[in-house]
């Protein structure tokens, strides 16, 4: 018998969880209230493939995660799309972990804390792969002094994906896919549950700061009716999953800027965190630089199952001339970072902010953070309605792997019942 699976949300989670479904023979309907598929927080990030090095200060449960997802990144994406894909045009040069004077940790002890996850690596990972390369050690033992900001440093063996290059062949592969349909400009409202499968209710989307989770325009909505679904909303995921007894999240918007090739010396920057707390990125790509800095782009942190309205108000009034994009950008020249902007580059520079979701109610500018653990459930269960409880591009294509599997579980289950 063909399943019939509706999955909500086109990010980077939804897209390899829709090409895994249809690698089942499933049917699959996979809906984006936005105009185009992948073109939320998948594609606004930096594209880190965590190895864990983030998460020095997290719990041996989290880097056990977070590591998993990263060597699995690959193998997932591949089957996914069904053929090797070329990491080397993809993820971009190693960064380098520039600690900042007021780390929360001082560069030493970060070195004993990377060592350890190395120990980690060989023990657990022997002969493990990274993006498509052998990955021996997670960094290198010897402290550098970073020439640009005059900073301690650890050299690394993280990467940065390209989220617009990968995002392509995703959807290369998607539209390639016959049994996967795909609805953009549809919001999803309410997802019900019964004993016949579950009904997506879903409506035109019209404008972006109204609730997901809402009562819909009268008259306007459609239903869908699938044998399970699988949401992927990011921001909107919770909400969407409507369990009364989930824990509210913390949820924070923060911006980025992409400066075009042609507003900086590319060539002096390097790929770099700051760290060890509420700091930034540096990545450079071969056509630009993206640049984030946390104390001035954090720019709303608020705990809830979905950003208030008053949230989503705030975000939604960032534009490229926001006075954010100014203090990031003088934050980072002070520290270094960042050469200056060539004359005019200014008007050149965009914002590609996102919300980040996490456990955890305090944050990263305290040793205690619980924002980054990754040890809760990876999946919430209501009847026919699965949520996977992923919250890094890092470790999406294994959740993805594993929701596709528990679906799967789940349906033969009651088919054998
Ligand atoms: C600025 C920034 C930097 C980041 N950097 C990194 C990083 O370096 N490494 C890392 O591992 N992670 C990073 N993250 C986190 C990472 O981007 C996310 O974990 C990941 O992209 C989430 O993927 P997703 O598919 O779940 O969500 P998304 O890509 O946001 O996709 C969710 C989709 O659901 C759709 N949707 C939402 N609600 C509805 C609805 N009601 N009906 C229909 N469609 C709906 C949205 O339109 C969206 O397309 C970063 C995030 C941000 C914002």
């Amino acid at each position: 018998m063909t399943r019939s699976i509706a999955i909500v949300g086109a990010g980077v989670l939804g897209c390899t969880a829709a090409l895994l479904a249809a690698r089942r023979g499933w049917r699959v309907t996979l809906l984006d209230r936005a105009p185009r598929a992948w073109s939320g927080a998948s594609a606004s990030g930096e594209g880190k493939v965590h190895l864990g090095l983030v998460y020095a200060l997290g719990d041996a449960a989290t880097q056990r995660h977070i590591l998993g997802g990263a060597l699995s990144f690959a193998r997932v994406l591949e089957t996914a799309v069904g053929r090797p894909l070329p990491w080397s045009r993809l993820a971009g040069e190693p960064f380098r972990m520039v600690v900042m004077p007021d780390s929360l940790l001082p560069v030493e002890a970060l070195a004993e804390r990377y060592a350890a996850l190395d120990a980690l690596l060989r023990a657990e990972h022997p002969g493990a792969a990274y993006l498509g390369a052998p990955l021996p050690r997670l960094h290198e033992p010897v402290v550098v002094a970073d020439p640009a900001t005059g900073l301690p440093a650890l050299d690394v063996a993280e990467r940065a994906v390209h989220p617009a290059r990968l995002r392509a062949i995703v959807l290369e592969a998607i539209e390639r896919e016959p049994t996967i349909r795909v609805l953009t400009g549809r919001r999803v409202l309410a997802i019900d549950d019964d004993v016949d499968g579950v009904a997506v209710r879903h409506t035109a989307e019209e404008s972006d700061d109204r609730d997901d989770a809402g009562a819909s325009p009268a008259g306007a909505s459609t239903t869908l009716r699938a044998d399970a679904a699988l949401l992927c909303a990011w921001e909107s995921q919770a909400a969407l999953h409507a369990d009364p007894q989930a824990a509210p999240l913390s949820l924070r918007f923060k911006t980025a800027l992409t400066i075009p090739a042609a507003a900086i010396d590319t060539d002096r920057c390097r790929t770099m965190t700051l760290v060890v707390g509420p700091y930034g990125d540096v990545v450079r790509r071969d056509d630009s630089v993206y640049a984030s800095w946390y104390p001035a782009g954090r720019l709303v942190h608020e705990q809830g199952l979905a950003p208030s309205a008053e949230a989503r108000a705030q975000v939604g009034a960032i534009d490229a001339a926001h006075p954010t994009v100014d203090e990031q950008l003088a934050a980072l020249t002070a520290i270094g970072a960042l050469p200056p902007l060539r004359p005019g580059g200014r008007e050149r520079v965009s914002i590609a902010g996102g919300w980040i979701v996490a456990e955890g109610d305090r944050d990263i500018d305290r040793a205690d953070s619980g924002l980054h653990d990754r040890h809760g459930d990876v999946l919430a269960v209501r009847g026919r309605v699965l949520s996977p409880r992923n919250w890094k591009f890092s470790t999406a294509p294994l959740a993805a792997e594993r929701a596709v599997a528990a679906l799967g579980a789940l349906l033969d289950g009651e088919a054998a019942a």
